[in-house]
């Protein structure tokens, strides 16, 4: 059997990047693989059946991005639910999960359509509704899957740029400019049993200037934090920043945007952003653009989106999470900063949901401060016209959303 020393890699990556995210093997095998697809089958009898999994599931193409499809499975299993002659029926090796015999059998299911990988090759949203289990699983929390069919990613009741920011566009957003530090640096500090590499308001100070937000209350997850003023500036900065450096200049999310420097510096701990982005537009183009003007034009390209999806039949009423988000306590650690009491500190997070109808609320002035009808959340067409969109607002005339 292996252990983590017996897997011999070294670190990979794009040209120029000094963060190399992924790995070479010795051997080959799982090469590339990182994130959540290593961990895809980490409940595994090893770490070597592990690896062969993600590789082999890598190879067949299949979605490793839902981690938590495995130990869903499972607890159908463990419940009486899913198995030979079960209400799921499946012929697979269940009792033998963890095993490599299982996860092959599993993954060659999906790939050939056989057995429940006939249902799940469509998607676990589509295959857990088949199954009569959507309503169910997503109320009691054991899928959790809150928002557009897309598996929990980070926790939806605490790390709202991450969950308003899917909610209020198309999937689970995958972008970590904020994640990385008010979630990933507290957390791995602790499982460290280090102290924070930077104090809560060190933080929230220094994210505020980066971001060019200017307000540090932009980074407060306490439970009135997450439906404050600023935190809806921050969940709209998010999304402006990342349409435009991110998805439209492809600059690689696990770098950009650069916040916080943790490597040894001068004591200044500000990242390369928001200085660099401009400075590398510049050289690749010869154009000058501002930060500013970057953001403008992510909001824009954020609202041309918004007007196909209106006219696609978007709602309000379809930027709702499933139901466990709103009544199931957390019940995990999960670190971020927050404000209480007058003071900053990292906090748990422990028992708390996401507030219904403060998050109506908060969609509300999330539409406005976009630009958008706060009730219908369709761009309005002064600022469709603003932005020399004026014919998505004819388009959106025409098919009656401004009646
Ligand atoms: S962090 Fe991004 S740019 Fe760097 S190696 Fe990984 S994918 Fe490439």
């Amino acid at each position: 059997m292996w252990g983590t020393r017996d897997m011999i890699a070294r670190p990979s990556g794009c040209q120029g990047c000094v963060r190399n995210c992924r790995r070479n093997t010795d051997s080959g095998i799982g090469n590339e693989s990182m994130c959540a697809a290593s961990l895809w089958y980490s409940v595994a009898d090893s770490l070597e059946v592990q690896v062969r999994a993600h590789d082999l599931m890598n190879r067949l193409g299949i979605n490793g991005f839902e981690s938590g499809l495995m130990p869903y499975l499972y607890n159908l299993y463990k419940m009486g639910v899913l198995g030979p002659g079960k209400q799921i029926d499946s012929q697979l090796p269940w009792e033998r999960f963890g095993s490599w015999d299982f996860i092959e059998s599993f993954l060659m299911s999906m790939a050939d359509r056989t057995d429940i990988g006939a249902d799940l090759a469509d998607g676990s949203m589509a295959a857990f509704q088949r199954w009569g289990r959507w309503e169910e699983d997503t109320a009691s929390g054991l899928a959790a899957w809150p928002n557009w069919g897309f598996v929990e990613h980070y926790d939806p009741r605490l790390e709202v740029e991450w969950s308003y920011g899917s909610i209020f566009g198309d999937r689970d957003i995958n972008e970590h400019a904020l994640n990385w530090h008010v979630h990933w640096m507290p957390l791995i500090c602790a499982m460290a049993g280090e102290a924070p590499l930077l104090t809560a308001k060190e933080l929230a100070d220094t994210l505020a200037e980066t971001t060019t937000l200017g307000d540090p209350m932009c980074f407060d997850y306490s439970e009135e934090g997450i439906y404050s003023d600023a935190k809806i500036k921050a969940v709209s900065w998010h999304r402006h920043y990342s349409r435009f450096w991110v998805q439209s200049m492809l600059m690689c999310d696990w770098v950009w945007p650069h916040l916080v420097e943790y490597g040894p510096t001068n004591g200044d701990v500000r990242g390369a952003s928001p200085h660099y982005e401009p400075l590398a537009y510049k050289a690749a183009t010869g154009l000058d653009l501002t930060f500013e003007e970057a953001l403008e034009a992510g909001h824009k390209i954020f609202t041309f989106d918004r007007a196909i999806w209106c006219l696609q039949g978007r709602k309000p009423e379809d930027e709702v999470f499933t139901e466990y988000v709103y009544n199931v306590p957390t019940k995990a650690a999960y670190f971020l900063p927050i404000y209480k009491d007058g003071e900053w500190k990292y906090d748990t997070c422990l028992g708390r949901t996401l507030d219904r109808n403060k998050f109506e609320d908060v969609k509300k002035r999330f539409y406005e401060i976009e630009g958008w009808d706060p009730k219908t959340g369709v761009p309005l067409r002064e600022t469709l016209e603003s932005m020399d969109l004026g014919f998505l607002a004819d388009e959106l005339d025409k098919a009656g959303l401004y009646a």
